[in-house]
């Protein structure tokens, strides 16, 4: 094995920080490791497939294939053999650190998302110390001595309080998340550097996941003023504390520390595959919209199996329970109980041999699959017919305005270019992003009976689409000023001269 005597890379992504605030931040030097390294490397502009979804891009980014192969999209995916969501595990993907090119370079891996250990025989791997998004799988570490000196070391915050459920005003709530995200953020690093020394890995790779987890509960209080939130009136007037910074240059002041145990001679890149913007909640009209043009049918009631109409009603019961009882149910059922229990009811009961388009449950874009016939098991759409129902799928969307006139949709993004990829493809069909007049509350569409309120109206950050990384090394200005998320293993691979 290889060990570490210069040529080493040290990659550190922070999970969906925004590029545009990490620049800011950096000019104001509020992140003065970031500034150090910016002075001696290059700002590469990151392009990933987050207009796809958001849990597209740590897949990209770990196997270097776009999602049209990996398939990962959400943590729910289709199943269209069984006509039902799975939980996304991710034992289905080969990250980049298992390829022949690194078979005698030592990796040590810590939290990158969704990525699941792979039984290295030295260096380390850790997943899930702490993660924004689980696989459910729990904390794995390995090899062995790796494992029991992870569980000897403090826990993250935040595994003991996710604070979901705060809200824009609560003030002692968003101190308390900051200071759980700040204390994480000091834990994970000073972990890692533990790791990074007693192993002296070639290639450390390590993700900070608390800025993508402050984002989405606090972007409110750097960008207060934003139309978004007085438009609802969701900010109290009160002047709010600039609190996700803290954030911020609590990751900066670990990323110093890191770059100083890889020493001076070591390529450094740190990275975000996508960003964070101002949001309050996201639509939840689709599939009601598709019920009522006709592309979706629900089952009637009578048609339902007993079993069904149990799910379904415990699905009216969820969408009508008061917002206490939902904190209490979030609060009281494990991540792992509360998953299971969501995953049938996400998905109403659909006639399927009447359905010739559905949505699926998402966290920010639209999601539409057509039921195409030698793809889906109950498929109803004809190969032929392909084509045709996405054209008609678009204008229904594009067509879609508020009472005002205003469009709702602002493009439709096809995953597939015809029938024949389509037959393969494992994504939704059409993305659908959003104008702003989608996101009223509620939103009042003009020709429909349709009146659906946004869902998670408590997250005051949504993704933006573009990342960055900083790259420090040796051939850092033959670089050219963009990279793709998919093809950043292979920047990895390169600085670090393996043959
Ligand atoms: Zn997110």
């Amino acid at each position: 094995m290889t060990t570490a005597n210069g040529g080493n890379v040290l990659a550190i992504g922070i999970d969906a920080a925004e590029s545009t605030l990490v620049r800011q931040l950096i000019e104001q030097d509020e992140m003065p490791a970031l500034k150090s390294l910016l002075a001696d490397g290059k700002w590469l502009r990151v392009q990933s497939p987050a207009h796809i979804g958001s849990a597209a891009v740590w897949p990209t980014f770990m196997t270097g294939v776009e999602p049209g192969t990996h398939g990962v999209y959400s943590e729910w995916s289709w199943r269209p053999e069984s006509m039902n969501l799975s939980r996304y595990n991710g034992l289905h993907l080969t990250p980049f650190w298992t390829l022949p090119a690194l078979q005698n370079v030592r990796v040590g891996v810590f939290d990158v998302p969704f990525a699941q250990p792979v039984g290295m025989s030295d260096g380390f791997e850790v997943s899930e110390w702490w993660a924004h998004d689980t696989t459910d799988a729990g904390l794995q570490a390995g090899p062995k001595e790796i494992l029991s000196l992870v569980k000897r070391s403090p826990g993250h915050p935040l595994s003991a309080n996710r604070f979901v459920n705060t809200t824009p005003n609560n003030q002692i709530n968003l101190k308390e998340l900051t200071a759980a995200c700040v204390e994480g953020a000091r834990l994970r690093g000073q972990l890692a550097q533990t790791l990074i020394r007693q192993t002296k890995p070639r290639l450390s790779l390590m993700v900070f996941p608390e800025i993508h987890h402050a984002g989405h509960q606090m972007w409110h209080t750097v960008q207060p003023d934003h139309g978004v939130y007085n438009a609802r009136n969701r900010i109290d007037g009160h002047p709010q504390e600039p609190l996700l910074k803290e954030v911020y240059r609590a990751v900066d002041a670990q990323i110093a520390k890191l770059i100083e145990a890889a020493g001076s001679d070591a390529t450094v890149m740190v990275f975000a595959l996508h960003g964070m913007r101002p949001a309050l909640g996201f639509p939840a009209f689709l599939a009601p919209i598709l019920c009522e043009r006709g592309f979706s049918h629900l089952a009637n009631w009578r048609s339902q199996s007993w079993a069904k109409r149990a799910l379904s009603l415990l699905a009216a019961i969820k969408r009508h329970t008061p917002d206490e009882f939902k904190k209490l149910y979030y609060r009281l059922t494990p991540t792992v109980a509360t998953h299971k229990l969501a995953r049938p009811i996400m998905l109403p009961a659909y006639d399927w041999a009447n359905t010739r388009a559905f949505s699926l449950p998402t966290d920010q874009y639209g999601w539409i699959r057509v039921n195409l016939i030698g793809r889906e098991a109950q498929g109803s759409v004809p190969f032929d017919q392909y084509d045709e129902t996405c054209g008609q799928l678009k204008d229904l969307l594009l067509g879609l305005v508020n009472d005002d006139g205003q469009p709702l949709v602002q493009d439709v993004v096809r995953t597939a270019a015809n029938a024949e990829n389509a037959l393969n493809n494992p994504l939704p069909d059409l993305v659908v992003h959003w104008h702003d007049a989608a996101f009223a509350w509620p939103v009042r569409i003009k020709g429909s009976k349709v009146r659906a309120e946004p869902v998670g109206k408590k997250s005051t950050g949504q993704h933006a689409s573009e990342g960055f990384c900083i790259y420090r090394g040796a051939n850092a200005q033959d670089l050219g000023g963009v990279v793709a998320a998919s093809d950043l293993s292979r920047l990895i691979i390169g600085s670090l001269n393996v043959r």
